[in-house]
């Protein structure tokens, strides 16, 4: 992959580099800024586990960047290569993507240095248990102050655990259960978490695609349809998100890239078939219908519409930069683009929808769950059966109406059953994501267009949160 990363900027630094392009078009009181961009405090926690008969120490860290509001948010991450500078960084754009899509935290993030593949599961969960435990006694996992969910090589499983484990320490904490979200829907989850961030991103595209002048900006036209898309990681976000836009709005998935190489179809690769093809093989290798390339990142470089970066961060940077063809980048990923890169791309007239925005949708439906969680009762457990019987009121009028009409009209079946269900967990979260990524995008939107001095959604992204955390201080002091 090309990642030379020369005279580049830390991934931490970069969130900076883009905070104070923002500020700086921004009249905040003196002292203000600086109190919003830094980091409050960062734990790093070291603690043993005995595995196979001998005592490994692990490094893990959880990073708290803001608590203008609380608890504050933010993924766990597993990966060998977690470190202070990245957590901060993750923690930071939190901050900034939890007051965008009004989720009302602060902002948090945590990693444990650790490749999960080499470990078994009973040893994951050992592992897992224990950082949990070094968290949670520290107040660092707590529903009221800090509440993590999935990150990069996490999941439900881990989530799980972790409940599991604060509810054991904390044995009468009626909302144990909020301490955390991403969970199985059997142990306190809720429908739709796992597909949330894909599902964002799909949503964020569609309102992208509503305004014709914003579709003209990235030199694009028309709809999703027949768009061709490029993405990076076909994990949870990566996978959702190219499986959405596939299914539900025609857009050709023409490569994948994954850690051992990329795959290329012009004609459009199935979604489904190469995420069986990994969990089967372990990578995209050897897939067929596709043309392979060991050196997947070049792909990054192909033609296309929509480049969906959904791995990691930095991914997009001064190496690479200037031979991205996609007009349009979508950062499902958060910080895949440097801030180096994104001058470069700016400057070429790419259209980038930002990671704090174009992600968002992981933590609002972790939101919908803790306040389902809080409130001890499923969404729409209330008034389903109730909206059902008010509908069947209009479809017993509706009927009398039919046999009056006799030939003239009727009603189609589908029509009344769609009609007669009342709407269930998943579809009301989906309703929510839906409203919310509309929302936050037309909030961005707004500025983008309005403002001469803004000349990215980035920095509209940027103002709108900052705006939003500032009056957040300036209403409750410091
Ligand atoms: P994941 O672990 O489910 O998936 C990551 C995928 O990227 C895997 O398929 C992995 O094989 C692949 N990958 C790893 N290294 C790669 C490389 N060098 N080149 C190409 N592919 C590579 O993680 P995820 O939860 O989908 O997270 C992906 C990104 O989305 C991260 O930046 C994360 O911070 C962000 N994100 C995730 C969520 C969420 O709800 N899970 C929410 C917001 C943001």
């Amino acid at each position: 992959m090309s990642m030379t990363r020369t005279n580049e900027p830390s991934f931490r630094e970069s969130v900076d580099l883009m905070f104070n392009r923002a500020v700086a078009l921004m009249d905040l009181p003196p002292g203000l800024e600086e109190k919003i961009r830094v980091c409050n405090a960062t734990y790093t926690v070291r603690f043993g586990v005995r595995l196979r008969g001998q005592i490994q120490t692990f490094v893990g860290y959880r990073s708290v960047h803001s608590e203008h509001m609380e608890p504050v948010k933010g993924g766990i991450r597993f990966a060998p290569s977690v470190n202070q500078d990245e957590v901060e960084a993750l923690a930071a754009l939190m901050t900034y993507k939890c007051a965008l899509v009004e989720a009302p935290f602060g902002g948090s993030k945590g990693g444990l240095c650790i490749d999960p593949r080499q470990y078994d599961e009973h040893e994951l969960e050992q592992i897992t248990r224990r950082f949990a435990y070094e968290l949670a006694k520290r107040d660092l996992i707590h529903p009221s102050q800090n509440v993590p969910a999935p990150d990069m090589g996490t999941g439900e499983r881990e989530m799980a655990w972790i409940a599991d484990q604060y509810a054991r320490m904390n044995t009468t904490d009626i909302n144990a259960r909020a301490c955390v979200t991403g969970k199985p829907l059997n142990a306190g989850g809720i429908s739709g978490r796992v597909e949330a961030t894909g599902r964002g991103v799909q949503y964020a595209l569609r309102e992208f695609f509503r305004d014709p002048r914003d579709v003209a900006k990235a030199g694009l036209s028309g709809s999703l349809d027949g768009k061709r898309v490029i993405v990076q990681g076909l994990g949870n976000v990566g996978y959702h998100a190219a499986k959405f836009l596939q299914e539900e709005d025609g857009s050709k998935i023409v490569g994948i890239i994954e850690r051992d190489g990329a795959l290329y179809n012009p004609d459009g690769l199935d979604v489904e078939g190469v995420r069986n093809w990994i969990v089967k093989h372990g990578g995209v290798t050897g897939y067929p219908d596709a043309t392979h390339t060991a050196e997947g990142g070049a792909v990054l470089e192909e033609d296309c519409d929509i480049l969906i970066p959904a791995a990691l961060e930095g991914v997009i940077n001064l190496g690479n930069a200037a031979n991205i063809k996609a007009p349009l980048i979508i950062e499902a990923a958060n910080g895949p683009v440097t801030a180096g890169a994104d001058e470069i791309l700016r400057k070429k007239g790419t259209v980038i929808i930002p990671d704090m925005y174009a992600n968002a949708g992981g933590v609002t439906v972790s939101y919908f769950e803790w306040v389902k969680n809080l409130s001890h009762i499923r969404f729409g457990r209330m008034q389903r059966r109730q909206e059902e019987a008010r509908h069947q009121l209009v479809i017993d009028e509706l009927e009398r109406l039919d046999r009056y009409l006799g030939d003239a009209w009727s009603m189609t079946p589908e029509f009344k059953q769609k009609y007669l269900r009342g709407a269930d967990e998943l579809e009301l979260v989906r309703s929510g994501l839906d409203d919310t990524m509309r929302i936050a995008y037309q909030s961005m939107r707004e500025i983008w267009h309005d403002r001469v001095d803004v000349e990215d959604l980035r920095t509209a992204a940027y103002l709108v949160s900052i705006n939003k955390v500032a009056a957040s201080y300036r209403a409750k002091g410091l």
